[in-house]
């Protein structure tokens, strides 16, 4: 992949990443290229974020407390699909249509759901279809509270571990 997603896919799970990888060449084959404009947020960064509007300047751009992201835990990845023939790439927004994955945000999410992700477009109330997510043994909503304390430690190999997805 691009360097940009190369260097995110670097600090969350290995396991993860090699499936955004293998999802990108399958979907490189049929025209879509894809990249990954979001990986890792660390538990810090998203205490900021989530301080953004509440306690410090600005709109608030999240409702998740730190902690409960995925993202937070190095199990989630935010990918987009190019724009077509795009040179250099662009990205394309257009996620829905009435209501309606478009044909590349479809195809994506098949082709990443058919590798074992867990795909944001699935979900119940809002629905987050850039988002992947990998989470072994935790809850499909969000990381369990023991969790949350390893995460708050940066200790996402502990946090790995207690998902059942240690990695030596
Ligand atoms: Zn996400």
């Amino acid at each position: 992949m691009d360097p940009h997603s190369e260097a995110r896919l670097q600090v969350v799970h290995p396991v993860l990443a090699d499936k955004v990888r293998q999802m990108a060449a399958t979907l490189l084959q049929e025209g879509i290229e894809i990249r990954v404009v979001q990986g890792l947020r660390t538990y810090q960064e998203q205490a900021a974020l989530y301080a953004q509007g509440r306690t410090a300047p600005g709109s608030i751009v999240t409702n998740a407390k730190p902690g409960f992201s995925y993202h937070n835990a190095g199990l989630a990845v935010d990918c987009i699909p190019g724009v077509r023939g795009s040179n250099p790439w662009q990205p394309n927004w257009t996620d829905r249509v009435h209501g309606q994955l478009t044909p590349d945000y479809d195809r994506m999410v098949q082709v990443g759901k058919s590798l074992g992700l867990v795909s944001g477009a699935d979900f119940a109330s809002i629905t987050d279809d850039p988002h992947f997510q990998m989470t072994g043994s935790f809850p499909i909503g969000c990381p369990p509270e023991p969790a949350r304390d390893l995460m708050a430690q940066n200790d996402l190999k502990g946090v790995w571990a207690m998902a059942g997805l240690a990695v030596s």
